[in-house]
């Protein structure tokens, strides 16, 4: 049956990047048909979504993630990133059985649809990854994904390494069982960790790999000073520069956060179109940096908006990121940089552009997907109202203001209540599969 949201501000990010007030978005087979002004109503049977007095704006794309670390929100503060991973993520990683990354799946994707997101970029721990699949399956949530790679690496407990080989032979299992699967719903992306955990010709085979499949590649690079220094000493090449010698470059990978690029990785980053994911709570509290995001943008480089991991940031929120990425550049670039359209432009056609999917979602137009959020911004908070809606939404909103989440024209939250997965359940997994990982770890 068709479904209509009516009456509400349609925040499109068309083209024109049109906001139509007082519009009605009709669904229809989990697509867009239209959008705007529908007068009367053509007779056939449909239910209806009231957004009268709300935004109506493309679900939020997190450009990069870890859905593996949710559950180890809280259990790693006040570490710079290589001890953060060395001391506390990787044991706690270690720890995990199918049965807690379940757990970390189901609170990851509550958290993201009670805040306005449908989909994610996702980057796994080295096994387990199916459970991050189920999850995403019976959420109805968007999720491109991949188990991570390390076949080396200082500091890497025994359960995380791999050779090369089983890793390869791991990622192509799971690309094989289930890219693809549940209408293009759920997609592999290669996800080698950074650098710094993988041999060169895992990197090498990763490149070929996914030019032959037509997989994305989901990494990190040149994060923190630290870890720049350690890349230098290890290839003799700066870390952007190095991913590329090895074919890691190019529209189908996405590279988290590039806080510290040369001159010259920003020329290889815009002819290569990669896709750099800006994390700025995440870069604040690992102390990494702040990315030259402003410069880049003007340089005409894809970026993305992400919250990383629960460990890093602590939350999965994208007005958070939003409003962060708003703010932290202004002080050194002006007042005028990262306009709010310009913010949530990062967090929903950047995010699809960073999925590959920039056909599929990431506004509101007739063929794409339904994958949307009505959100209220009539409480004390962010009233009172403007005709600047997106402003509003970037610099006053907060998650708790998404009050209905469509994904693939099903509606996955109303009223905020999620509507495919249990939360009271969901919350006391977590609880207990947390505390017992904590345990394992010795944390
Ligand atoms: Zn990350």
């Amino acid at each position: 049956m068709d479904l209509v949201i009516t009456n509400g501000t349609v925040v499109t990010m068309n083209r024109e990047r049109e906001v139509l007030a007082g519009a009605d978005v009709l669904v229809r087979q989990g697509r867009i048909a239209r959008v705007g002004k529908q007068g009367g109503v053509d007779g056939a049977p449909r239910r209806t979504i009231d957004a009268r007095g709300m935004l109506v704006i493309p679900g939020f794309v997190h450009g990069h993630l870890h859905a593996c670390q949710t559950l180890f929100r809280n259990h790693a503060d006040g570490l710079e990133l290589l001890d953060w991973l060395r001391d506390r993520i990787w044991p706690l990683e270690a720890a995990h059985d199918r049965a807690s990354m379940r757990a970390a799946a189901d609170l990851t994707f509550a958290e993201l649809i009670k805040g306005g997101s449908t989909a994610a970029l996702d980057m796994g721990t080295v096994r387990h990854y199916d459970a991050v699949f189920e999850s995403a399956r019976d959420a109805g949530f968007r999720l491109t994904g991949g188990k991570t790679m390390m076949d080396v690496g200082q500091g890497v407990p025994a359960q995380l390494r791999e050779t090369t080989a089983d890793s390869l032979a791991e990622s192509l299992r799971l690309a094989g069982q289930w890219h693809g699967t549940h209408d293009g719903r759920l997609r592999y992306a290669f996800a080698p960790r950074f650098v710094l955990s993988c041999t060169e010709g895992l990197l090498r085979q990763v490149a070929d790999k996914a030019r032959e499949l037509s997989l994305r590649v989901h990494t990190h690079a040149s994060e923190s000073a630290a870890e720049c220094d350690v890349v230098r000493q290890k290839t003799g090449n700066d870390n952007v520069a190095y991913l590329a010698s090895l074919g890691i470059s190019g529209d189908h990978v996405t590279l988290a956060h590039c806080v510290w690029l040369t001159a010259q990785e920003h020329r290889l980053l815009r002819e290569s179109r990669t896709s750099v994911c800006h994390c700025p709570s995440s870069n604040l509290k690992l102390a990494s940096g702040i990315a030259k995001i402003p410069e880049l943008l003007a340089e005409g480089v894809r970026v993305s908006l992400g919250a990383d991991g629960a460990p890093c940031n602590n939350n999965l929120d994208m007005l958070v990121e939003m409003r962060l990425a708003a703010l932290i550049h202004k002080p050194r670039a002006g007042a005028l940089a990262m306009p709010p359209m310009q913010v949530l432009e990062l967090a929903t056609l950047g995010g699809a552009r960073a999925l590959g999917l920039e056909a599929e979602v990431g506004s509101i137009e007739p063929g794409k997907r339904a994958d949307l959020a009505v959100v209220d911004l009539r409480g004390p908070h962010a009233s009172p109202r403007v005709e600047d809606a997106v402003g509003q939404l970037v610099y006053s909103g907060r998650s708790a203001d998404v009050r209905h989440v469509l994904i693939d024209g099903r509606v996955v939250m109303r009223d905020r209540e999620l509507l495919t997965m249990d939360e009271a359940s969901v919350l006391a997994e977590a609880d207990v599969h947390a505390g017992r990982l904590a345990e394992l770890a010795g944390a």
